[in-house]
């Protein structure tokens, strides 16, 4: 059997595996440069795992309170040069994306603070930590103010706006670096950083927060590096590169990073505690793959990106444009279309592949969702994984794949199910 014939097997046509070899042969330098890329963030992983002597003791974790956890503490010292933080926050107790980025928000924000996105309104499950929608224990019940400044038209900082928005009681500014559930771009870091600059042109010592979700290693350089203050993330996405299954990171002026401590366990307790349980392995390990695992994805989603374009799909990003995050949109235009999607993407999982997806009220999310994700760790979306919302354009967001060679298998998978749908057409 050839390869060719594999795929048949899995069910998938000779027509789509033919189509999927003349896009993929049109990619070869756009991957070569992505694995140059993958090293350049080897380097720099490696080269803190050596600074900070990370030794075998660093993957055994502790238990109770988790005084002197030394791979924790050392782990926390890695994250920090990789980012180029004065500190950082690395843990199994911190549960989520969200529950980073609203620790990071609630620990540094006070009574009386405003705090302002300028990147529009932020990421979905963000609407409850702010208060945007009422809810309880929100930063508005704690008396935070939020404004924020919309993108422009093309997606680009809105500098009249940012400083209208901006007054004495700004005390942290959010830039969300992935759309997310939007189909505006991502910001390049550069981007980032030229909005830094203007912010504390207007006033020198507001905060600057990037939500940095689904950045890290997609660039040579991360918002650390261009005047960002904090920053947090999920460690299932990028950085927990598929092995650790759970957790998040904040990095960070050391200021920032005390108030998060105090925040996560209790004042006086701060860092000190929060024992590692089994989670340390897992999370060293992830970390020192997260740049081919973030590469692997990459690649995943310009193949995506290509697919569908050549069908006639709007994809965010485009197939040819520069990338600042692993997600990609695919606007499916009907729920029909997204659904069957999923379903693909769903039917090449390792796990539950046998499993059909279906729109659901997810909790934080105004539309229903639909998400396609068999994973290893249960909805890591640096693995193999769609989701949308039910709304118009009805885009697809895909993202991960822990290798390429899943991701494009993924991907095929789900242009055969839009196929034996009615919903596109080769022959077109
Ligand atoms: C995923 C994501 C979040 C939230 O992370 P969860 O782990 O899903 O809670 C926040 N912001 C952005 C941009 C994200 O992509």
């Amino acid at each position: 059997m050839n390869l060719a014939d594999f795929y048949l097997d899995a069910g998938i046509s000779r027509e789509v595996y033919e189509y999927g070899e003349s896009i993929e042969s049109q990619l070869t330098d756009r991957f070569n440069a992505i694995d140059k890329l993958a090293e350049l963030n080897q380097i720099k992983v490696i080269q803190a795992m050596r600074k900070n002597r990370v030794s075998y003791d660093c993957l055994n974790g502790t238990t109770g309170y988790g005084y002197g956890d030394v791979g924790r503490d050392t782990l926390e010292k890695v994250y920090a040069d990789v980012f180029h933080g004065e500190d950082a926050l690395v843990r199994p107790q911190i549960t989520c994306g969200t529950h980073a980025i609203a620790l990071a928000l609630f620990s540094n924000l006070r009574p009386g603070d405003t705090f302002v996105s300028i990147a529009g309104k932020p990421y979905d499950t963000l609407d409850d930590v702010i208060g945007i929608n009422p809810c309880k224990g929100s930063l508005a019940e704690y008396g935070v103010k939020y404004k924020q400044a919309d993108l422009k038209d093309d997606s680009s900082f809105d500098y009249d706006a940012i400083r209208n928005v901006i007054d004495d009681t700004t005390k942290v500014v959010e830039i969300q670096r992935s759309k997310g559930y939007a189909t505006r771009k991502s910001f390049s870091v550069d981007e980032i950083g030229e909005a830094i600059h203007f912010v504390k042109s207007i006033k020198p010592d507001v905060l600057v927060f990037i939500d940095n979700c689904y950045g890290e290693f997609v660039e040579d350089k991360e918002p650390l590096e261009v005047g960002a203050d904090f920053m947090a993330g999920s460690l299932i996405k990028n950085p927990g590169g598929g092995l650790a299954p759970i957790g998040g990171y904040i990095v960070g002026k050391e200021e920032c990073i005390e108030n998060a401590a105090n925040r996560l366990t209790s004042p006086g307790l701060g860092r000190e505690v929060g024992a590692s349980l089994e989670a340390m392995r897992s999370f060293y390990q992830g970390f020192f793959l997260a740049p081919t695992v973030t590469a692997s994805a990459e690649k995943g989603a310009i193949f995506a990106a290509k697919i569908f374009e050549g069908l006639g799909y709007t994809c965010v990003p485009k197939a040819d444009e520069d990338r600042h995050d692993i997600i990609q949109a695919v606007e499916l235009v009907t729920p029909e279309a997204l659904c069957a999607f999923c379903e693909g993407i769903q039917a090449a999982s390792p796990i539950d592949s046998y499993v059909k997806p279906e729109p659901w009220d997810m909790p934080g999310y105004s539309d229903q969702v639909i998400m396609a994700a068999g994973t290893f760790v249960s909805g890591a979306s640096i693995e193999l994984s769609a989701d949308g919302p039910l709304r118009d354009p009805y885009a697809a967001y895909f993202q991960g794949g822990l290798t390429y060679p899943h991701a494009k298998i993924g991907i095929l998978m789900a242009l055969q199910y839009l196929i034996n749908a009615g919903e596109t057409s080769l022959k077109k």
